[in-house]
């Protein structure tokens, strides 16, 4: 049993203005709009999802309206949030609301955390905010708060850790409006207790608080070191015929499944423009001219994923006008409606780089 919970709650509520950090969900009573602003902000600042909650209630008013409309479309709409498979969650699960629930959003906390995309966090935050159910929500912002205000060592990325933090900020919930309380330590997490440089000095926990007290904030909350991340090399190959670049869907189980990229050769390690002549019929698309050449070729770029260093090279190639097209698998489309298509990060980095979009 933790010290103090009941001044924590009771100060923390003293502390809460609704309107000193605005959001989107904020006012919200709509579960559909609060469920979409939860989803869109996952691992997401605030700033930088907002635009993206308002253009997509905008398209997308009703779950209805979600429902039927194309992947392709919604994923362009995501395009620069990040971490595709919650796009394609979010798309299937307003399809099983639409389609199986008949519009009726889940309005108790096991349905909705039976949602796709949906974890405890998301469920907490939806079940307080529309429903004002009793379930207290564990982010981030929420393992900060206690385990610095508690002087809790354990780490927080591991099956006990959740399970004690959980437990802990259930206790610390009040039941009565767990909706608000739920906002107030976020947003307390957000404002004050940040993780660089908190604001103790205004602080209105900081009398009872043990990490400050023991001079620990910090080291405080405490993580166990993950794995490191796996290094991938991409080549990607852009191939101009006539005009027209040639894409693929990523369709398999991988990072970037439903967005478009070019064809790809992954290797052991990055190969230089030499080596890659070389190694020409191991190619991503047949190769049946010759002398084989290569008009363009970048520098390295890199993109870091939660569990991935991606790192590659893009290879511009013109394939003589007698190819015929038909005979590589894929989309040609034309260079100037590229950007009607959702990319990875990485090649949306190259096409916007004129620097190093060479030839084409
Ligand atoms: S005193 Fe500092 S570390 Fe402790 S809860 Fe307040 S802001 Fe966080």
């Amino acid at each position: 049993m933790f010290p103090h919970t009941a001044f924590f709650t009771r100060q923390l509520f003293e502390w809460y203005d609704p309107d000193r950090r605005p959001t989107p969900w904020k006012g919200e009573e709509d579960p559909y709009r609060i469920w979409l602003s939860e989803i869109i902000l996952q691992q997401t600042r605030v700033e930088q999802g907002w635009p993206y909650f308002e253009a997509f209630v905008t398209a997308y008013p009703t779950v209805h309206h979600l429902a039927a409309a194309p992947q392709d479309e919604v994923m362009k709409k995501w395009e620069g949030l990040g971490y595709y498979n919650r796009a394609r969650n979010m798309l299937a699960a307003a399809r099983y609301i639409s389609d199986v629930r008949e519009g009726k959003f889940p309005d108790n906390y096991e349905d909705i955390l039976a949602l796709k995309g949906v974890g405890p966090y998301t469920a907490a935050a939806i079940a307080s905010f529309a429903y004002n159910l009793p379930y207290a929500v564990v982010d981030g912002n929420v393992y900060r708060v206690l385990a610095r205000f508690f002087g809790i060592d354990h780490p927080t990325n591991t099956t006990s850790g959740k399970k004690l933090f959980t437990e802990l900020a259930q206790t610390l919930l009040d039941k009565d409006q767990p909706g608000t309380y739920n906002q107030a330590i976020m947003d307390f997490g957000a404002l004050v207790c940040t993780p660089a440089n908190p604001d103790c000095a205004s602080c209105p926990l900081q009398i009872h608080c043990k990490a400050h007290r023991e001079d620990r904030i910090d080291q405080l909350p405490h993580k166990q070191p993950k794995a490191p991340r796996r290094i991938r090399f991409f080549h990607y190959f852009l191939l101009n015929h006539d005009g027209k670049i040639l894409l693929r869907k990523r369709e398999h189980k991988d990072v970037w499944r439903g967005l478009y990229e070019f064809p790809l050769l992954e290797t052991e390690k990055l190969l230089e423009e030499n080596q890659l002549l070389q190694q020409h019929t191991d190619w991503p698309f047949p190769v049946h001219w010759a002398p084989v050449d290569i008009a363009a070729i970048s520098p390295p770029k890199r993109q870091l994923l939660s569990h991935q260093d991606i790192r590659a090279r893009f290879i511009e190639i013109h394939l003589p006008k007698s190819t015929d097209p038909a005979t590589i698998s894929g989309t040609w489309v034309d260079r100037e409606v590229l950007s009607d298509y959702a990319f990875p990060r990485i090649i949306d980095w190259y096409l916007g780089d004129n620097s190093l979009y060479l030839n084409m």
